[in-house]
């Protein structure tokens, strides 16, 4: 799960990481009162979407005076900003970060991820700060180092300074980036983090560490145990595909492909998707219907598939274990009937009932494509989905 930056900014202070002063406006006249009230005379007008790069793509502006803001805060709100990490319709700018803005020194990366061949969390930083860590890695990796930290131990003083050693940051400032790493890896693992990142970190003229933009991930798994965190969730800003799934108990996965895919089991959809590629298609989505999927459920899936507008074709692999093939059968000819299905649809049957299962499917009249194994369901979706 995702959150903003400044919802971000407010957990790294709770855990001793700084950053500017600030608030969240939802109006051109709150972000007028929020600059009023901070004082000084340089702030920034962020947007506040789930996606970096938001600087390139004009979210971030800096106004020398309240009115700058004003006229900033007007032209960022309703706009639909576009990033390498939103789709190319941009994402609709809801809420704006109005902040101090700060006068940079240097500008750092530090973020933490989990590494699961080392079985760890690692601290990645670099004196490259500001631009995409992608990039940097890319071109100069040898400019990202690297701590895998021990979970006994935790981010010790000395890796802490080590690392500030490495990337740059001023023997004076040790302390304070010490607090800021050590502060980063607490809210990471108290939260449950699968990513938490500063983008810049900066040095302020001043001598001052400031986290000047913030992310973190959170893990889906342990939301259970973060009602603070699930508080944070911004719907708008997630796909309403998956929200809907999620609401159905289904996983549901929007992807860039033309061919939908109904499958039970995460391993199963996983390894459908794969022979769909395999056999030169693209899936459109990522879908597990689960073990015990009713009619509904299944009638539900075909309607989120069947929303994508670049959905050419449909399979449907189900293994019946626990769940008998004929009641599969029966709840996909039923759907098909319901959504008035006009994309081919392959239909790949294997397990309990098997039998009687397609006998349904030919029976129902419906045009349906029966596949045997899973090489042969994917030739058949993938050669449905390019009109043949
Ligand atoms: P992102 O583009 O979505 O990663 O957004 P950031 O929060 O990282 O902001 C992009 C860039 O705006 C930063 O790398 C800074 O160079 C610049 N920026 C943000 N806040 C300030 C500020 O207070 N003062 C100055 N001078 N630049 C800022
Ligand atoms: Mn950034």
């Amino acid at each position: 799960m995702k959150i903003h930056e400044y919802q971000a900014k407010k957990i790294f202070r709770q855990y001793g990481v700084p950053t500017p002063r600030g608030s969240v406006c939802f109006s051109m006249d709150e972000a007028l009162a929020v600059a009023q009230k901070l004082g000084g005379s340089v702030w920034v007008v962020k947007a506040q979407i789930h996606a970096g790069g938001r600087g390139q793509g004009g979210g971030v502006k800096v106004a020398n005076s309240v009115q700058d803001v004003g006229t900033h805060a007007a032209k960022i709100l309703g706009m639909k900003l576009v990033t390498h990490q939103t789709n190319v319709d941009g994402q609709l700018v809801r809420r704006l970060l109005i902040e101090e803005g700060v006068q940079i020194a240097k500008e750092y990366y530090v973020g933490m991820v989990i590494d699961r061949s080392k079985q760890s969390v690692v601290l990645m930083a670099s004196s490259e700060g500001g631009m995409e860590i992608e990039a940097v890695a890319a071109h100069s990796p040898e400019k990202i180092h690297k701590v895998w930290i021990n979970p006994s131990s935790g981010l010790l003083d000395t890796e802490a300074d080590a690392v500030a050693r490495l990337i740059g940051i001023p023997n004076a400032v040790f302390a304070q980036a010490r607090a800021c790493l050590q502060g980063l890896y607490r809210a990471f693992m108290e939260k449950d983090a699968i990513l938490a990142e500063i983008n810049p970190l900066v040095l302020t003229v001043d001598q001052n560490l400031l986290a000047l933009d913030a992310k973190i991930n959170f893990d889906s798994n342990a939301l259970f145990r973060h009602q603070e965190i699930v508080a944070l969730r911004d719907l708008d800003e997630e796909d309403p595909a998956e929200v809907e799934a999620s609401e159905f108990g289904l996983s549901y996965i929007s992807l860039e492909g033309n061919i939908g895919c109904l499958v039970n089991g995460a391993g199963l959809a996983m390894a459908t998707m794969d022979i769909i590629k395999l056999y030169g298609g693209l899936p459109a989505n990522f879908l597990d219907v689960g073990g015990g999927a009713s009619k509904e459920k299944v009638t539900e899936a075909f309607k989120l598939m069947l929303r994508n507008p670049n959905l050419r074709a449909i399979l449907v692999n189900i293994f019946g274990g626990i769940m008998k093939c004929d009641v599969i059968a029966e709840g996909v000819v039923a759907a098909a009937r319901e959504v008035h299905l006009k994309v081919p649809l392959v239909v790949r049957l294997e397990g309990t009932n098997v039998d009687l299962g397609k006998k349904i499917l030919a029976e129902s009249g419906l045009p349906i494509i029966s596949a045997g194994d899973m090489a042969d369901a994917a030739a058949k979706v993938v050669a449905a989905a390019k009109g043949a």
